[in-house]
This record gives C-alpha cells, sequence and structure tokens, in this order.
C-alpha cells in the first residue's frame, strides 16, 4: 500500500486576537509555508467577514482550526470573550463553517499555543507541559500523560483566574486577587505603580513621563535594564508571584517543563532568573523532587495559529 503524497497539503490555523488575526499556513510537515495578517474589527459579523476574507485569501487548504480568546466550548461556540466580542455564546464555529462550506475547528487561543509549543516547539517530547502565556492578563494549557487536556467543556487551563489572594485587587471576571492581577503584564505595571504610590521607583516614574498611573511593564523593563536597583526590585517582586502560581500548579499537574510564553516573552532575560530563584524556594519540598524545567516559549506570536492548524489537522 503507498502513501498518500503528503506534498501540497496546506492546513490553515487562525490566531484570532484581541488586535490583531494572523494566519498561518502549514505544509506536511509543519513548516510555515505564508502568513498573512488582518486587524481584528469590533462584532461578530465583522469578525465572521473578517476570518472568512482571510481564510480564502491564503488560498486553497485541506483544514482551518482557529485559536481565540476567552471561554471556548467544545462545540466552538465562544461562551465568553471580553477581549474580543462583547456578546456571550458566540456560534463562531458554526458561522464560520457556514460561510467556508468546511469544517472548522475551534480552541482557546492558549490551548492552540499549547499544542504548537508541544508538538514542534521547545516542549516536543514531554509528556507533562504546562504552557504559561504571560500577556494582559495569563492563559494556560496542559498536557497531562501525553495528551492535550480540554476538560469537560473545553475550558482547561483558565489559570489566570486561579485566585492567590481573596482580598486582592478586582480583576474583569469580577472576583479578587486572581493570579493574573499580579504576575501578568498588566500585574507588573500594578506592582510598580503600587510601589511608586509609596514613593519609590523615581526613575521609572520619570520613564512613563512623570505620571504614576501611565507606568506599564515596559517602562519598569527598560529602567531595569539601565541596572535600576528599584525597577530590578519589582522585577524580583514580580517573578515571586509568577513562581507561587507556578509552584501551585506544580502541586496540582506535577509536569516535567513549564512554557513561558506571551508578550513578556520578549523579555525572557529580565525575568527567568527572578521566577527561578523563587521557584526554587517555594517549590513544595524542593529538595526532596525533581525539578519542572522552566523554559521560554520558541515559536513566538505564531503559535496560536501554528497550533490552531496543527489540532485542525488532528481533529
Ligand atoms: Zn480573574
Amino acid at each position: 500500500m503507498t502513501r498518500a503524497p503528503s506534498r501540497g497539503v496546506r492546513r490553515l490555523g487562525i490566531d484570532v486576537g484581541g488586535t490583531k488575526c494572523l494566519a498561518v499556513v502549514l505544509d506536511a510537515d509543519g513548516e510555515v509555508i505564508d502568513e498573512q495578517r488582518r486587524p481584528t474589527p469590533k462584532g461578530p459579523e465583522a469578525i465572521i467577514d473578517t476570518l472568512a476574507e482571510l481564510a480564502e485569501s491564503c488560498g486553497p487548504f485541506d483544514s482551518i482550526g482557529i485559536g481565540v480568546p476567552g471561554l471556548v466550548g467544545l462545540d466552538g461556540v465562544i461562551h465568553a470573550s471580553p477581549n474580543l466580542v462583547q456578546v456571550n455564546f458566540f456560534r463562531v464555529g458554526e458561522l464560520l463553517s457556514a460561510r467556508l462550506g468546511r469544517h472548522v475547528q475551534v480552541d482557546n487561543d492558549a490551548t492552540c499555543a499549547t499544542a504548537a509549543e508541544w508538538k514542534v516547539g521547545v516542549a516536543r517530547g514531554a509528556t507533562d507541559v504546562v504552557m504559561v502565556t504571560l500577556g494582559t492578563g495569563i492563559g494556560g494549557g496542559v498536557v497531562a500523560g501525553g495528551a492535550l487536556i480540554r476538560g469537560a467543556n473545553g475550558f482547561t487551563g483558565e489559570i489566570g483566574h486561579m485566585v492567590v489572594d481573596p482580598d486582592g485587587p478586582l480583576c474583569p471576571c469580577g472576583r479578587h486577587g486572581c493570579w493574573e492581577r499580579y504576575a501578568s503584564g498588566s500585574g507588573l505595571a500594578w506592582l510598580a505603580r503600587q510601589a511608586a504610590g509609596t514613593g519609590q521607583l523615581a526613575r521609572v516614574v520619570e520613564v512613563a513621563g512623570g505620571d504614576i498611573a501611565a507606568i506599564r511593564g515596559e517602562h519598569v523593563q527598560a529602567a531595569a535594564r539601565e541596572g535600576n536597583a528599584e525597577a530590578l526590585a519589582v522585577i524580583d517582586e514580580f517573578g515571586r508571584w509568577v513562581a507561587l502560581g507556578l509552584s501551585n500548579l506544580t502541586n496540582i499537574l506535577d509536569p516535567q517543563v513549564f512554557v513561558l510564553g506571551g508578550g513578556l516573552a520578549v523579555a525572557a532575560d529580565l525575568y527567568l532568573d527572578p521566577i527561578r530563584a523563587w521557584f526554587s524556594r517555594l517549590l513544595y519540598s524542593p529538595e526532596l523532587r525533581p525539578h519542572p524545567r522552566l523554559v521560554f516559549a520558541g515559536l513566538g506570536e505564531r503559535a496560536g495559529a501554528v497550533g490552531a492548524a496543527l489540532l485542525a489537522d488532528a481533529g
């Protein structure tokens, strides 16, 4: 029996972000052979129009998967995605399938990024992986026992909303003290604004244009790169919060490797040492166990789109 020719196979994946839609076409070996992007429009109808146009402009394809932020059901319905659309129960999979005349696989964007790093990225070959995307918030994905875990409803990996302080700051999810309030890009900015409010971080405030309320994560990074001790102290505190969540996740999932991705991964050199140092202190019985490896993601901004294409192929 001869194998079907793999040459010419084109697998389309689209990462639908809050600001842009990034499409990639993979060949049979998982290599990116085309890439296109569009701004993400507002409103569900406009999003379907944009995705249909983007898919068609990528040329013929054999399968299509999309990755979207938020609570994505196994049936391709987005239950809630405040950063993408203001409607609940958006039937994006069904609507786009009807438009394109073929099945569209829909997954959470962090689940897609996890699949990509696991199948073709830095976690290739591992059986137990937790991906943590540190961006505006925190997303996550889990591979356990050699399988990508989706949960009963598709909602596995909402690790950013693990509460680490019930008396902490209010989260957009309506609860207080979620991990992402401290350990995301917004968390880093919040930690810096708290410190600046007590008269510290003069250099960071200066970099932010003199306005404490305007402090963002990149201002802390810029001052830290100058060697500013107070900025480095905020990064260390941030590393402690990241490590606290990773130690909690280790207790639940016992992974071989954590893959840290998202926007903050571009400044990995600033964060990795503090995160590693705190993690080895906060881990349960650190001297009596193997420690999970901490690595930064390798596929960059393409991870979600590549994973969407790979999951569509598998499903
Ligand atoms: Zn929350």
